[in-house]
C-alpha cells in the first residue's frame, strides 16, 4: 500500500505539509484556515462608501437660498 504525499504550501503560514494529510487543504491547519476566512469577512466590510458626503453638500445649499428671502 502506498501512501500519496504531495507537498504543498499553506496559503496563510507559508508552512509545508502533505496535502493528503491534512483535512483543511489547502491549509496545513484549521487555524490557518480560519485566518484566511477572516480575512475576506474584514475585507467586504473594509469598502468605503461616500454618498453621505454628497448628501451633505446638498443641504448646505438649501441654506443659501434661504437666506435670500
Ligand atoms: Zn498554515
Amino acid at each position: 500500500m502506498t501512501k500519496k504525499e504531495l507537498l504543498v504550501k499553506c496559503p496563510t503560514c507559508g508552512h509545508k505539509f502533505n496535502y493528503h494529510d491534512s483535512e483543511f487543504r489547502p491549509f496545513c491547519r484549521e487555524k490557518c484556515q480560519l485566518i484566511d476566512l477572516g480575512r475576506w469577512l474584514e475585507g467586504d466590510y473594509a469598502i468605503p462608501c461616500s454618498d453621505p458626503i454628497d448628501e451633505a453638500e446638498k443641504t448646505d445649499n438649501d441654506n443659501d437660498e434661504e437666506s435670500e428671502n
